[in-house]
């Protein structure tokens, strides 16, 4: 299988992701493609990802030039990266993609690692956009998860970030922490909210299997807040952050008026994606209404190897070839996980069919509408707040199977 056969839907829009392995130490919850490396090899990993998006370039590239919307450097820690290199990969992607207008350019960071020096010089290389793992704003909640910051270094971070003038920031928090309590969640909130940041993504904490949580969770030796204390953490999220003038755009997603995030906003809406580095993923849509899933080796030496004897263009170590019902489901599924739900005048022109043309799919849909987890309107199909809550399992009765 070659994902760079068939003839891509230009019409759609693209993002360029790209994955910086390294960080400073190890969450004991992370189950991210990252390693430790001291020092990190920034010269190797910078030109191998280099020649692996002018490799792909051609890939998700049409007649005319594409209609680039974003570049999103994840991780790992890309706040560690050398901004230098950070901006030699911006100009190399604006350049391939003959993109010469304004992007949302986004560097995830953590606190206690961005110093002033490298928040300037992240915003000298063009980055216009700083996602800052902050997580909790209690220093025991912090140490009991392996950060490597505390309170303090938050606000100088905040400090650092809007010095160098940048101005969207993403603050990222967790909950259903072991040991975190209602109050230390409104808390963090509180406290988040008196920052200012224009954007914030909270996540439940997810325990994986081959983690170190998930091996005390195992032994009986990690208490976490039960299902309900984190159904209810949910909840007060959106009525601290609603309160605060933050639009709940999408499950996770919090924004100010005109904040949304442009690179997330791709996933969800069936956007192009191309993913380079380490453990990347990549979506190209075909114009015959199928497309390409892919992914890289998630070992860095696998992933380096592959690339250096293939030309900078590695081996995908996963490929899937999804069908044109495959996307319609999908299309369904990361809809639904926005307020804005799922157009269905869209849905009809993109993927062919109204979302409830298949009869076992409406009384699904109508049963969850029962459950008060799902509204139907003639223009569109959404979750309620509550459904937010049963996203999966709404997804999941209404997933069409061949
Ligand atoms: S900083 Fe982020 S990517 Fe790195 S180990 Fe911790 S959770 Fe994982």
């Amino acid at each position: 299988m070659d994902p760079g056969t068939g003839i891509l839907d230009a019409t759609r829009p693209l993002g360029v992701y790209v994955h910086f392995p390294f960080c400073r130490a190890r969450c004991p919850y992370c189950d991210f493609a990252t390693a430790v490396r001291d020092p990190i090899p920034h010269e190797e990993y910078t030109a191998a990802v280099t020649a692996e998006l002018a490799a792909r370039a051609d890939w998700f590239r049409g007649t005319s030039a594409p209609d680039l919307k974003s570049i999103y450097f994840g991780g790992g820690t890309p706040g560690l990266w050398r901004p230098a290199a950070i901006g030699r990969l911006i100009e190399t992607t604006r350049r391939l993609f003959d993109a010469t207008g304004p992007l949302e350019i986004t560097v995830e960071a953590n606190p206690g690692e961005l110093t002033a020096e490298a928040a300037a010089g992240l915003r000298a290389a063009g980055v216009n956009r700083l996602s800052l793992g902050m997580q909790a704003f209690q220093d025991h909640l912090l140490h009991s998860i392996g950060r490597q910051h505390n309170v303090a270094a938050i606000a100088a971070a905040v400090d650092a970030v809007r010095t160098a003038g940048v101005d969207n920031l993403c603050a990222d928090l967790m909950f259903g922490l072991p040991g975190q309590t209602m109050d230390d969640w409104r808390h963090s909130l509180v406290a988040l909210v008196a920052l200012s940041p224009e954007h914030v993504t909270a996540y439940a904490l997810t325990v994986e299997r081959g983690t170190p949580f998930g091996a005390l969770e195992r032994a009986g030796k990690l208490q976490r807040p039960d299902d309900e204390a984190v159904a209810a953490m949910c909840v007060t999220t959106h009525e601290v952050l609603q309160g605060a003038d933050f639009e709940h755009y999408e499950i996770s997603s919090y924004a100010r008026p005109g904040r949304r995030a442009v690179h997330n906003t791709l996933y969800w809406t069936g956007g192009a994606y191309l993913g380079v580095g380490a453990s990347s993923s990549s979506f190209r849509p075909l114009r015959d209404g199928t497309g390409w899933r892919f992914s890289n080796p998630r070992a860095l030496a696998t992933y380096l190897r592959s690339a250096a004897a293939h030309g900078g263009n590695p081996r995908p170590a996963k490929i899937e070839r999804r069908t044109a019902g495959d996307l319609e489901n999908e299309g369904l599924w990361l809809g639904l996980r926005t307020s804005d739900g799922v157009d269905r005048a869209a849905h009809v022109r993109r993927y062919g069919c109204d979302p409830l043309s298949s009869p076992a799919r409406a009384a699904a849909a109508h049963k969850c509408v029962d459950a008060g987890w799902l509204s139907i309107a003639p223009d569109r199909l959404r979750l309620t707040v509550t459904g937010f809550l049963f996203a999966d399992e709404v997804s999941s009765r209404l997933w069409l199977g061949d």
